[in-house]
């Protein structure tokens, strides 16, 4: 747009939908990245829980430039091996028989929330479209994720939301129940909030749901697009609650930063989802599939989700030592494994600027959240390096703090 004057209103020509910080970052190294002027700063913000394994693992990089150089896209017109070998080891390594590559969380809700109405109207009960959602959830930015949210800031000014959601306060289960009628399709909630704040179901309540939803006919939908992947300490949060969904969104981690999502069903639950009636043009193709297999290789094992919950236990105690020591700045410590939040007292934004200025990345969230998301292969060295960093940040905060209430000289 030219304003009076005939200047260009800004110097950039991408879409103005983000206010990004001014920092500009040339590479990466493990947990670390490193600008333009070789400043090095502490990733945990992960690109928002995407990068896994750091920046440049050397086994994502080895997959992606051996598959580069051999096929990247063909289209699902034809056959893709590596794709049905990543469908299959999903499959094997979950509740799922059926896994749809996608290439965001947000594609692969939309494919979560098609297969729950599918099903029923392959049962012959195509009025059974309604899913019940949770306030404070996010689902993702397309039309009928931003409707499934719910956050009123995302559908404004979008025209009429796509009807079939109905929102109940998270893990309220007699709202749940309340909510349920003969045209309710599905329960669709995250484990644990990420954009939400880092708000943790209460223990029993994803095997309620089991049990409500059961009870009732209708289909139990996660969205593990940032729970799932290791992030918590297993493969997927759901297996802390013992119960199984029937359908469910990946995303975020699963790519290890190359862009990559899936929806897992069981044979059940995907009993609609038949020739030509959901497609992608990219989704699971041969150089996501490639590396999509290579982040399970280092992910899906014992030894290495064991380490995440060792450090996860050991990085949530020195997270309440600062709670403690900075009880002006931080309120509580939340999450599970290597999903953290911390609440503050202060507005989060203003810790997340003073980490900032130690050269340590984080993410806000809701609910007056900061959201630590290191990658899983943190070593015990970068956790304490983040750990005196956040100190500094607390006590620079509270300095800051004493010098407004001091009295003008
Ligand atoms: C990020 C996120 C999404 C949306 O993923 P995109 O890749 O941005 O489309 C959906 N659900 C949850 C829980 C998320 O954290």
């Amino acid at each position: 747009m030219t304003v009076a004057g005939g200047e260009k209103k800004t110097n950039s020509a991408v879409m103005p939908t983000y206010s990004r910080i001014d920092l500009n970052f040339e590479r990466g190294e493990g947990a670390w990245l490193i600008t333009d002027t070789g400043e090095r700063y502490l990733d945990f913000s992960g690109g928002i829980a995407v990068n896994l394994l750091g920046h440049a693992h050397p086994a994502l990089t080895a997959a992606l430039k051996a598959q580069a150089e051999k096929l990247w896209h063909i289209s699902n017109l034809y056959r893709i091996p590596d794709g049905e070998r990543l469908a299959r080891r999903l499959a094997d390594l979950t509740f799922a028989d059926y896994v749809f590559f996608t290439n965001s969380g947000a594609e692969a809700l939309e494919c979560s929330i098609k297969t729950a109405r599918k099903y029923h109207s392959a049962n012959g009960h195509p009025e059974r479209y309604r899913i019940i959602t949770f306030e404070g959830a996010f689902h993702g930015r397309t039309l009928a994720t931003i409707a499934a949210g719910g956050n009123k800031k995302y559908l404004d000014g979008f025209g009429p939301a796509v009807p079939g959601f109905d929102q109940v306060p998270f893990g309220d289960l007699d709202a749940v129940k309340a909510a349920i009628t003969p045209e309710t399709a599905a329960i669709l909630i995250e484990p644990m909030q990420g954009e939400g704040g880092i708000r943790v179901l209460a223990p029993g309540a994803l095997r309620d749901l089991r049990r409500i939803a059961d009870e009732n006919g209708i289909l139990l939908a996660l969205d593990e697009v940032q729970c799932g992947m290791g992030r918590t300490g297993r493969l997927f949060a759901y297996e802390w609650a013992g119960i199984t969904p029937d359908i469910m969104a990946v995303a975020k981690g699963i790519g290890g930063g190359f862009p990559l999502g899936a929806c897992l069903a069981t044979a059940e639950a995907a009993k609609g989802m038949v020739a030509g009636s959901h497609g992608s043009t990219y989704g699971g193709n041969p150089l996501a599939m490639a590396i999509g297999n290579a982040v399970l290789d280092e992910v899906a094992n014992d030894v290495f989700l064991d380490r995440v919950r060792q450090t996860a236990l050991l990085f949530k105690q020195r997270l309440a030592e600062i709670k403690d020591r900075h009880p002006s700045i931080i309120a509580e410590v939340r999450g599970e494994g290597l999903l953290l939040g911390l609440r503050t007292v202060v507005p989060n934004g203003d810790l997340v600027a003073a980490l900032r200025a130690q050269k340590m990345l984080s993410v806000p969230a809701g609910d007056n959240v900061v959201r630590i998301l290191p990658p899983l292969n943190i070593t015990e060295a970068e956790m304490n390096e983040a750990i005196s960093r956040l100190d500094a940040a607390c006590t620079a905060l509270e300095a800051t703090a004493k010098d407004a209430t001091k009295p003008a000289a």
